[in-house]
């Protein structure tokens, strides 16, 4: 090779911003061997993200089978997503809705029915027990005992010791009052106990271990 092929290169690919794939059939060699000369003499390859620019989406206007999408929501099950991944789906996310006006999700859930089984994979996401709405009558005489049951538990958690402070930081809202036998309309003052959400949430799973052993600590309070 001559050595205008450098000049020959910059001239493709950079100028006529020309794809390694065209500027090989253009000399008729293999786009390997572009890459490779474009290496030796350190012409800056193009970001794959660069070269696909103009391309369109493969998965752009079509739609996944029902079995593909249960089998895609089954895979990113409890996943856990970094900082990174977060942020790149919100700039994705941002870019999408440029210029787009945004549907107001109670306009576009008009009408909507929530099937059992949402509303009970709901509750499990929120911390619950599987049993929609199950938390959310409690009795009116509840919200009264409860500030007393704080008073006397010093609003610290009675299994890990977090604070009312600590736990206002880190959820965004007040320690709560938990029931040690489940029924929430037994509002005795020995079936309530405080715990911190995170505990909370855990006696909600062993029942019979956890109501043995709150009932234990709330007998010894007196
Ligand atoms: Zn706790």
């Amino acid at each position: 090779m001559n050595n205008n092929l450098r000049e020959i290169l910059i001239e493709k690919y950079i100028k006529e911003d020309k794809s390694i794939i065209l500027i090989a059939e253009e000399f008729g060699i293999c786009s390997a061997s572009v890459y490779n000369y474009l290496k030796k003499y350190k012409i800056k390859i193009k970001s794959l993200s660069y070269s696909h620019r103009n391309q369109i989406s493969f998965f752009k206007g079509k739609k996944f089978s029902k079995e593909h999408r249960e089998n895609l929501s089954k895979t990113h099950q409890g996943k856990i997503l970094s900082k990174k991944q977060k942020q790149k789906i919100s700039k994705n996310n941002s870019r999408y809705w440029a210029g787009k006006k945004r549907p107001k999700l109670a306009e576009k859930m008009k009408g909507h029915i929530v099937s059992e089984e949402t509303k009970r994979k709901q509750s499990l996401i929120r911390g619950g027990t599987g049993i929609p709405h199950e938390n959310a009558d409690y009795p009116a005489v509840f919200c009264s005992i409860k500030k007393d049951i704080l008073k006397r538990d010093n609003f610290i958690c009675q299994y890990c010791g977090m604070t009312q402070k600590e736990h206002f930081k880190k959820y965004g809202r007040n320690i709560e009052v938990h029931h040690i036998d489940y029924n929430k309309f037994n509002c005795e003052e020995s079936n309530l106990i405080t715990l911190c959400h995170k505990c909370n949430i855990r006696a909600n799973y062993n029942r019979d271990y956890w109501y043995a052993y709150y009932k234990y600590i709330t007998e010894n309070l007196k």
